[in-house]
C-alpha cells in the first residue's frame, strides 16, 4: 500500500539519524531513560549494540562479540535469523496486529505446532501473552482458581519474573522492593549439589518443604513453581529426585506442579525439549518465554483444557497476547529449531564448551564449579574453593575481561559470582575454541588477591 502525501514526505526522512556514537548514546539514555531502568545492567560502561547475526554482535565502533548470554537468553535461534525475520516481514505486510477478541489463523497453527513438542497424554491447551512474568502471574492465577487453594511454594535463588506476582514469586534479594509481596507465597530451599545449606542430599530440603506446609499453610496447595534449572539465580539444576518427592507432596496438599521453561524450554538443555523432562514429573502447568520468540515479545502458558477452563468464569485478556506478527515469529523458531537441529547442536557443543571450561577451571582455584546441561552452564567463581566463598569481583574481572576480548555473558547467581553461558543454540565449535582460549587468557592473567583489595 501506497502511504498518503504528508506521510510520503517523512518516509523520505526514516530511518531518522540514530546517533551511535558511544559517548552520545550513553548520556541521552542517563538523561530520558528513567534510572530505574539502569538497574539491571550488564557492563559498569553500557555497551552499545549496533548490529547482530546469529550468534555474534557488533557494537558502535564495529567491534565483533560472541554473543554467550543471547541477550537475556531471548536469541534462542540467531540474532536477526533470515527465516524468523522473513516470517515476521510478510506477516506484517499481511496484518500487523488484531487481538484474541478478533481472530487470525496463525495463533492457533503456532498452539498446534507447539503442542506437538509436549508430552503426549494430557488435553493440552495454550495461553499466550507478551513476557514471562505475565505468564508466571496466569499460572498462578490458574492455580489457584483450579485447586481452589492459595499457598504457594517457589524455590529460593528462583527468578521468575519481576512484575508484582512474579518478584513476589522470585527467590532473590533483587526482586524484592522495599513494599508488600503478594500474599500467600512461601520459599523453600532448593536442594544444591555444590553449596547447599543442608549438603547435597535432599531428603533434608524435601523435610523443610514438609515442614513448611504443616506450618505455613493450611495443609492446603494450589502448586510450586519450579525451574528445572535455576537461570538468573545461578545455573543450579534442581535435582530430579527432589522434584519427584516435592511433586508427591504438592499433589498430596491439592497443588499444581508448575515449570518455568523460560530458560530451560526450546531444546537448549540438549537431552530433552524441555527441562522438565529430566525427571519424571509432568509438570500441570509449563512458562514458557524469550527463546519462543528470538527476540520479538511472546510468552506462553501451556496446561491442560480442565486447569484453563477454571478462570473463563471471568474474563482474561491482554492487548497484544497472540498477535499475528510474534506469532509468526514462534511458528518460524520452532521449524529452525528443528531444521537446523538446534537441539543436538545444544548437546554437542554444550559438551565440548563445558569440557573446554572446567579445563581451564582445574588450573585455578577461583573456579568452583562448572555446571550445566547442555548450551545452559554457569562457572561459579570462588574465593576458597574448600568454602566454595563467592567471589564477585573475581568474577566481575573475568566478566569484563572476556567483554574487552570479544565475548560477552551474564554474571549472575544470588551473589553475582556464577558466569552464565546461554548462548543462541546455533553456537559451534569455532567458537567454542575462541571463547576457550579467551577464558583462558583471562584467568591466566588475574591475580584474584589484587582484584579483591582493588588493585587490578
Ligand atoms: N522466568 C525465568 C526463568 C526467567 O529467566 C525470566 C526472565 N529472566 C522470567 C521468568 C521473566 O521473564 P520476563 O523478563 O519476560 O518477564
Amino acid at each position: 500500500m501506497e502511504a498518503n502525501g504528508n506521510s510520503q514526505a517523512v518516509l523520505a526522512e526514516l530511518p531518522p539519524e540514530l546517533s551511535f556514537d558511544g559517548d552520545v548514546a550513553r548520556e541521552r539514555r542517563a538523561r530520558y531513560l528513567s534510572p530505574s531502568l539502569a538497574t539491571f545492567q550488564a557492563y559498569e560502561r553500557p555497551l552499545l549494540l549496533k548490529r547482530g547475526s546469529m550468534q555474534y554482535l557488533w557494537d558502535d565502533e564495529d567491534n565483533k562479540y560472541v554473543d554467550l548470554i543471547g541477550q537475556n537468553v531471548c536469541i534462542s535461534v540467531g540474532h536477526c535469523h533470515p527465516v524468523v525475520n522473513e516470517a515476521v516481514k510478510r506477516q506484517m505486510d499481511e496484518l500487523v496486529h488484531c487481538t484474541t477478541m478478533w481472530m487470525h489463523p496463525v495463533t492457533a497453527e503456532l498452539a498446534a505446532e507447539l503442542l506437538e513438542k509436549m508430552p503426549a497424554g494430557p488435553d493440552w491447551v495454550v495461553h499466550f501473552v507478551n513476557s514471562g512474568a505475565e505468564a508466571i502471574d496466569l499460572a498462578m492465577l490458574m492455580a489457584r482458581a483450579h485447586t481452589g487453594n492459595t499457598d504457594l511454594l517457589a524455590l529460593r535463588r528462583s527468578y521468575h519474573g519481576l512484575h508484582f506476582g512474579a518478584a513476589s514469586l522470585s527467590g532473590l534479594a533483587i526482586a524484592h522492593q522495599p513494599t508488600v509481596a503478594a500474599p500467600g507465597i512461601h520459599h523453600v530451599t532448593p536442594p544444591d549439589a555444590y553449596r547447599g545449606i543442608y549438603g547435597p542430599d535432599t531428603a533434608p530440603y524435601l523435610a523443610e518443604l514438609n515442614a513448611t506446609i504443616e506450618s505455613s499453610t493450611d495443609q492446603t496447595l494450589a502448586g510450586l513453581f519450579y525451574e528445572p534449572i535455576q537461570g538468573f539465580g545461578g545455573v543450579a539444576p534442581v535435582a530430579s529426585d527432589y522434584i519427584e518427592g516435592a511433586a508427591e507432596r504438592v499433589r498430596a496438599a491439592g497443588g499444581l506442579m508448575i515449570a518455568d521453561e523460560v530458560q530451560t524450554g526450546f531444546g537448549r538443555t540438549g537431552e530433552h525439549f524441555w527441562g522438565f523432562q529430566a525427571s519424571d514429573v509432568m509438570p500441570d502447568v509449563v512458562v514458557m518465554a524469550k527463546g519462543i520468540g528470538n527476540g520479538f515479545p511472546l510468552a506462553a502458558v501451556v496446561t491442560t483444557r480442565e486447569i484453563a477452563d477454571s478462570i473463563t468464569g471471568r474474563k482474561f485478556f491482554n492487548t497484544y497476547g497472540s498477535n499475528p506478527t510474534v506469532c509468526a515469529a514462534g511458528r518460524a523458531v520452532l521449524s529452525v529449531i528443528d531444521a537446523e537441529g538446534l537441539q543436538e547442536n545444544s548437546l554437542r557443543v554444550g559438551a565440548a564448551l563445558a569440557e573446554a571450561l572446567a579445563e581451564t577451571g582445574q588450573r585455578h582455584e577461583f573456579i568452583g564449579d562448572v555446571r550445566g546441561r547442555g548450551l545452559m552452564l554457569g562457572v561459579d567463581v570462588v574465593s576458597d574453593p574448600a568454602e566454595k566463598t563467592p567471589d564477585p569481583a573475581v568474577a566481575a574481572a573475568i566478566h569484563e575481561g572476556l567483554r574487552e576480548r570479544g565475548v560477552i555473558l551474564s554474571r549472575s547467581g544470588a551473589y553475582g559470582n556464577v558466569l552464565r553461558l546461554l548462548p543462541p543454540m546455533c553456537l559451534n565449535l569455532d567458537d567454542v575454541k575462541k571463547v576457550s582460549d579467551e577464558f583462558a587468557e583471562v584467568c591466566a592473567g588475574i591475580d584474584p588477591e589484587a582484584v579483591r583489595e582493588g588493585r587490578s
